[in-house]
């Protein structure tokens, strides 16, 4: 295999970046100490969220998430086909079952009337619907908002692909009853591994802190029975060491200051594959929005010739991905939950066309420009 030039997606580490891990390994916490509270600060202001609880990961955040909300035995949580497993797999970690919506080719995150339809034929309480924005398109909150009124559910936004995206000058995050990031690599900002839950709710607020340290209590306001002393502490319910250390919060802090940067360039870079493209019949662009905040840049060609141009595209050093194989079809699903081809038509009509070309912000134009030319190349060599 050749090597890989331009990957689908990478971090920016700068000497700041460097420092402020170096200042925070040489600090007194490694963990649990106030770079945490720093960070979490940092991305709630940032984001107009009341409360930021920082995790380990992201999938970690939304297990946190999908417990804070009362997910049990038996309930049902409404995710899109089109994610990565992450989304579906936090129900299931309480002991919830995923139910999924087809997407809307307009958006390429979950259609509001897919997941009406799944709602109208659930035969058991929806206590969730989780929609995706996919890409770094933000999602319909309003639309979900409507139906999660009507039956009952919390509404709990995978925001992993969206920091920094905003719809009608609300910020990702903001708006769903709980948001969900992730800081891995690829993402806009990160931690190296890394998570958070955005919320308005104490409530919700109080039970993801208590979630990621194992459901320990300390306060005596919160301790389950009478107080004891000072040394006193309470296991409440069943948590997890799922805490984010200081180190990786200190990173976080630092790459939020260039937050906005990441954001403008990862738009600069899909304005430019869009003129780089405007004369390709054969590439059907992503959909577009001004509060895109441009996770992937996802294509989609001929599904007859999508396998070649992609091993071409590879062996070109061009780290081409697919995201996603529809959730839906992975063979744990089928043989859970019985699911099938055909349960998805939008999903897996979109799954058999596309790819996502690089797209972060330190990727150059002539990044861009390579990249566009070689799929151009691919799409003329194959379409014969
Ligand atoms: C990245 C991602 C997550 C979380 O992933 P982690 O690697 O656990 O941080 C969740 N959902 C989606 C859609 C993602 O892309």
């Amino acid at each position: 295999m050749s090597e890989i030039k331009y990957p689908y997606g990478h971090q920016s580490i700068d000497e700041d970046d460097v420092k402020a891990v170096i200042a925070a390994l040489k600090s007194e916490w490694l963990t649990t100490g106030p770079a945490v509270d720093e960070f979490e600060n940092t991305v709630a202001d940032y984001i107009g969220a009341r409360h930021a609880v920082a995790y380990c990961n992201g999938t970690a955040a939304l297990h946190g998430a999908m417990h804070a909300a009362g997910v049990a035995p038996g309930d049902l949580v409404l995710v899109p086909s089109l994610t990565f497993a992450a989304t579906g797999n936090s129900a299931i970690f309480c002991g919830g079952r995923p139910i999924f919506a087809d997407i809307s080719p307009d958006t390429l995150c979950m259609s509001s009337e897919s997941a009406e339809a799944a709602i109208a034929s659930a035969k058991s309480r929806v206590r969730v619907i989780a929609p995706v924005s996919f890409a770094g398109y933000p999602a319909d909150i309003e639309a979900f908002r409507q139906l999660s009124r009507k039956c009952g559910a919390a509404l709990i936004e995978d925001g992993a692909h969206a920091l920094g995206a905003s719809r009608a000058d609300r910020m990702v995050g903001s708006e769903a009853d709980m948001t969900e990031l992730s800081f891995h690599p690829v993402k806009h900002i990160t931690t190296a591994e890394g998570g958070m839950v955005l919320t308005d709710s104490d409530e919700y607020a109080t039970r993801l802190r208590m979630f990621r340290n194992h459901g320990i209590a300390r306060q005596p306001m919160k301790i389950g029975r009478e107080y004891d002393g000072p040394w006193d502490n309470d296991m409440i319910g069943l948590g997890y060491n799922y805490r984010l250390p200081d180190i990786c919060c200190a990173l976080g802090t630092s790459q939020m200051k260039r937050l906005d940067l990441f954001v403008a360039r990862r738009r600069e870079i899909a304005s430019l594959y869009r003129k780089l493209f405007a004369d390709e019949p054969g590439v059907t662009l992503p959909p577009d929005c001004p509060g895109h905040s441009y996770h992937l840049f996802v294509i989609q060609v001929n599904a007859a010739i999508r396998r070649a141009v992609f091993e071409f595209l590879r062996e070109s050093g061009i780290g081409v991905q697919l995201h996603y194989v529809p959730l839906h079809l992975h063979s744990f699903y089928r043989r859970n939950f019985g699911t099938k081809e055909g349960d998805c038509p939008v999903t897996e009509a979109y799954s058999a066309r596309a790819m996502s070309l690089p797209m972060y912000a330190g990727l150059s134009d002539d990044g861009v420009a390579y990249a566009a030319d070689k799929v151009k190349e691919a799409i003329a060599k194959f379409s014969r």
